[in-house]
């Protein structure tokens, strides 16, 4: 998909019609034609793999707006996450968890050569950044944008879809959707999506207003306009890079848009996801979400970040967990926590109660990690010390 071989989900969603009047159908009616759907789409998605021809796309609105609609029926009673603060964001005069309203702002958007090498690779990984979170990890890695939600520039669908647009006719090898966190922006992201695989080309204006984010603008990127798509159309995977505290409903419309997850997995099951980032029911969100995108066959990598004094309680049980349910996945356990955010001693925001985790993790801790996931037979080697050499693999 990243080489154009197959189409993204964009392009097979959009070759489902659907004859619902979506102004005149209430959100339940909506709800049953995507379940009504999802199969066809499913046997329409194997089918290509397995080397069908991808049909034209529907002519009238077709599974990709429905998503859209969807979203957007949401977001007036938000419960794009467990939170299910039941606000209409779109009205905006009450907020939830995620203090946003409608509006979603990006803080930056570039070719990502940090990421995994597998969905880096030699381009970069289309990266587009956004504020804001729904979970309160007071050690965030992002702090500056995930806990700052006035951060970067308000971006509307359009502008987002000029964003993606541009990095994939860069070269980028897939369009990674990140934060802070993204599902509470699920609306505007489907939303660009669903421009993406309907023929969309940015105005100038929306060019203009996309560069505005762009942290790699000084860099000269050749445009590749033929490898950005398939069978004449804008073609590139969606990569869905989330905390995965997701509720059953996004992860139903999710299902049809993202090609690539890339999940974080950060606590056990005891009280570290209240104590660290104020999350309730973290476990069995993110343990429920896993297992579902193994079950749909979808392909994705688990990220678990070693936090200091936490082996035990939290890098234990999840790596326990990945290799009791999905032990085919590869697994990148990381090593590049430091102290930030509410955990920086050097840091006017730094707080006492976080003196546990102040600190990186020893080379112990960490050994012991990669210890026990080599124990449990996880594919996290690769992954996992890709840009460490041998180094640490020797230690163990
Ligand atoms: S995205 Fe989550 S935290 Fe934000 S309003 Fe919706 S349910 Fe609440």
């Amino acid at each position: 998909m990243a080489e154009n071989q197959r189409p993204a989900k964009l392009r097979i969603a959009a070759t489902l019609a659907t004859p619902l009047d979506f102004a005149a159908a209430p959100e339940e009616a909506l709800w049953d034609e995507l379940d009504r759907l999802t199969p066809i789409f499913l046997s329409r998605w194997q089918a290509i793999r397995a080397g069908a021809v991808l049909p034209p796309p529907a002519e009238g609105l077709s599974l990709l707006e429905l998503c859209r609609e969807l979203a957007y029926r949401m977001l007036a009673h938000c419960n794009f996450c467990p939170w299910n603060c039941r606000v209409d964001r779109v009205a905006g005069t009450k907020l939830g968890a995620c203090k946003l309203a409608s509006a979603s702002r990006v803080s930056s958007h570039f070719h990502h050569t940090g990421e995994e090498l597998f969905y880096r690779g030699t381009e970069g990984s289309g990266t587009v950044f956004f504020t804001s979170c729904n979970m309160r990890c007071a050690f965030c890695q992002n702090g500056d944008i995930s806990t700052d939600k006035d951060n970067g520039e308000e971006t509307d669908p359009r502008t987002l879809a000029a964003m993606a647009w541009t990095l994939r006719r860069e070269g980028c090898h897939n369009i990674n959707w990140v934060g802070g966190e993204v599902i509470i922006h699920l609306h505007a992201i489907v939303d660009a999506i669903s421009l993406l695989g309907r023929d969309f080309e940015p105005t100038r204006a929306e060019l203009v207003r996309a560069r505005r984010t762009k942290a790699d603008r000084s860099f000269f990127f050749d445009e590749m306009p033929e490898e950005a798509t398939y069978a004449g159309r804008f073609n590139a995977p969606m990569l869905w890079n989330s905390n995965f505290f997701i509720t059953p409903e996004s992860m139903k419309i999710l299902r049809l848009l993202t090609d690539v997850w890339l999940p974080d997995f950060k606590f056990g099951p005891g009280r570290c996801a209240m104590t660290l980032a104020k999350t309730p029911w973290y476990w069995e969100t993110v343990t429920r979400n896993l297992a579902l995108i193994a079950e749909w066959g979808e392909d994705f990598t688990v990220r678990h970040l070693v936090m200091p004094n936490h082996v035990e309680c939290c890098t234990y049980p999840v790596l326990e967990w990945i290799a009791e349910h999905v032990p085919q996945t590869p697994v990148n356990v990381m090593a590049q926590f430091h102290p930030d955010n509410f955990c920086d001693p050097g840091s006017t925001k730094y707080r006492d109660k976080y003196a546990e985790i102040a600190r990186r993790p020893t080379h112990a801790e960490l050994e012991r990690s990669w210890r026990r996931a080599r124990e449990l037979g996880l594919k996290f080697d690769t992954t996992t010390f890709e840009r460490r050499g041998t180094r640490a693999m020797i230690e163990m």
